[in-house]
């Protein structure tokens, strides 16, 4: 139950972007009843927060916390860092909808970017995932977007070919299904099979069905690096045409040769805006990514599924040629990720083979040294024995391009955290919410209002959650109380430390985290 509360003087950042301004906020039923000075308790108990600032809950607009949320209710490392809603089935990743046939085939896909996925852990839609979620209990809420490879696996396979118009017609009829139960939108993975293998007319056929709905259609785009403006225009192209709202998934400028590109893709944007296209985009605060190890693949090497790359990789032809691609040698194909990287610059962060669990925290050179073996032996090997489910992080990014995204107006906070209990994940998924509102506010990247700003209204509007991202009367009471020395202390070599300054978090009125210790509550709920 959502307790009566009122929170004394503290200094209200309302989520707008304005300054901050000292003000009681009283809360009654899981809302916010009232705002202003010298409001009466009305019996309830009075949280004194002078010298706290008080910020509507921050709204994580980009990860891929999917399948953890059904094994950990509590989500400790993102009640600690302020977070009460969570966007998930990014990128083309969700763990619905699943018709009888493709079940397995969606589990096997889910598996390799965070680990063995089981058979009561994919559904048939969100309306059983919603049920499985609610029946378990959830801290925070969840807004969920439909992947695109659900679909395709559903309808297509994993085949790399066009969809037929009687396809498109069935991935179009599952996704308005999904929609009308409340589904936030679509999210693309261009670079990712199957969604990778999609044409235009397959994706403005699914963009239509997103802008019918009022839903966003949210992309991780066809390329980051030298492809990147050429990527964008073909999303730009797909929200202008279908008339949806999209939401470019992680703007970056990937690899060395293509640092410094990101003033023209911000120009890129405001113009498509110019030209009457809604579109705006998510970063996370740090100058490296992460992704499962096959992304580091050509698209076509997964043709077929995991199964047919493990029968190619036994054919020595198809070795040696992806070995040529790989290190930039085959100068027939654009330049591989990590011809443009360096295996240095790749870090093993989570394997699901135990006996491989020495190699996490070091990076593919070192890694491979040690077993006395070449990056390319050793990325087979870690395809061949950890079934394709090995996590990488890839430093890849430039400060400057970095520091241009972050602090654009077109720019929400998103983690892109991926969730893997044991292992040496990026650091963005313990650490992102903390590190923008107190590391990077006190270097000058922005002032803390525009900051929160990032973290909770933007994404609020985004993903239509009318009624969260500001400290309003009416407004659900998802809220964070801070204070000024608010930090992150996640680390590449410590990724999973706790932020600190972070005093209480409430969603819907209930406290789920008091004084920094979690109270176990449990009020989360999906939300659409
Ligand atoms: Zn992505």
């Amino acid at each position: 139950m959502p307790v009566d509360c009122l929170i004394r003087e503290a200094r209200v950042l309302d989520g707008t972007g304005a300054p901050w301004f000292v003000s009681d906020v009283l809360l009654r039923d899981g809302r916010i009843a009232d705002v202003g000075k010298s409001l009466h308790a009305e019996g309830a108990p009075v949280l004194e927060a002078r010298g706290l600032y008080l910020a509507p809950g921050f709204i994580d607009a980009h990860c891929h916390d999917d399948l953890i949320c059904l094994r950990e209710p509590e989500r400790v490392e993102k009640i600690a860092q302020g977070v009460t809603t969570l966007v998930v089935g990014n990128c083309s990743f969700s763990l619905y909808p699943a018709t009888s046939r493709s079940a397995m085939d969606l589990r096997k896909h889910f598996s390799t970017l965070l680990g063995e996925v089981s058979s009561d852990e994919v559904f048939d839609g969100l309306a059983s995932y919603r049920s499985a979620i609610h029946a378990r209990g959830l801290a925070l809420n969840l807004v969920s977007l439909v992947g695109h490879a659900a679909l395709r696996i559903a309808v297509v396979g994993h085949e790399k070919r066009v969809a037929t118009i009687a396809e498109c017609m069935d991935m179009q009829a599952l996704l308005a299904k999904e929609l009308r139960t409340g589904a936030a939108g679509l999210s693309l993975g261009l670079v990712y099979p199957p969604s990778a293998y999609a044409d235009r007319n397959e994706l403005l056929a699914l963009s239509r069905t997103v802008q019918e709905h009022g839903k966003l259609l949210a992309a991780h785009i066809r390329g980051y690096e030298g492809d990147l403006l050429d990527s964008m225009d073909e999303f730009i192209d797909l929200l202008r045409d279908s008339g949806a709202p999209g939401l470019l998934s992680h703007l970056q400028s990937a690899g060395r040769p293509n640092w410094g590109q990101m003033g023209k893709a911000l120009n890129k944007l405001e113009q498509a805006r110019q030209q009457g296209t809604d579109i705006s985009f998510d970063m996370y605060p740090y100058p490296a990514g992460s992704s499962y190890i096959l992304q580091l693949l050509p698209t076509d090497a997964l043709e077929g599924g995991f199964d047919a790359l493990v029968a190619r990789l036994s054919q020595t032809d198809f070795r040696e040629r992806l070995h040529l691609y790989l290190e930039g040698k085959d100068k027939t194909t654009p330049p591989s990720k990590v011809s443009l990287i360096g295996w240095g610059n790749v870090r093993i962060s989570g394997v699901s083979n135990p006996g491989l669990k020495a190699l996490e925290g070091l990076d593919m050179v070192e890694a491979a040294a040690g077993l006395s073996i070449t990056p390319f032996e050793l990325l087979v090997r870690l395809i061949l024995e950890d079934q394709g489910q090995t996590g990488i992080v890839m430093f890849q990014l430039d400060e400057k391009d970095l520091h241009a995204a972050c602090t654009h107006r077109l720019h929400m906070v998103g983690s892109d955290g991926l969730p893997r209990p044991g292992t040496k994940p990026h650091p963005r998924a313990y650490g992102t919410f903390p590190r923008v509102a107190g590391r990077l506010r006190r270097e000058g990247w922005f002032p803390l209002e525009d900051a929160v700003c990032r973290m909770t209204s933007r994404a609020a509007e985004r993903f239509g959650l009318t009624d969260r991202g500001l400290v309003r009367p009416g407004m659900v009471a998802d809220l964070v109380l801070f204070d000024d020395a608010i930090e992150d202390h996640a680390t590449f070599d410590s990724p999973t430390r706790l932020p600190t300054g972070i005093e209480h978090v409430f969603v819907a009125g209930e406290i789920v985290m008091e004084k920094g210790i979690m109270t176990g509550r449990l009020p989360g709920r999906v939300l659409g």
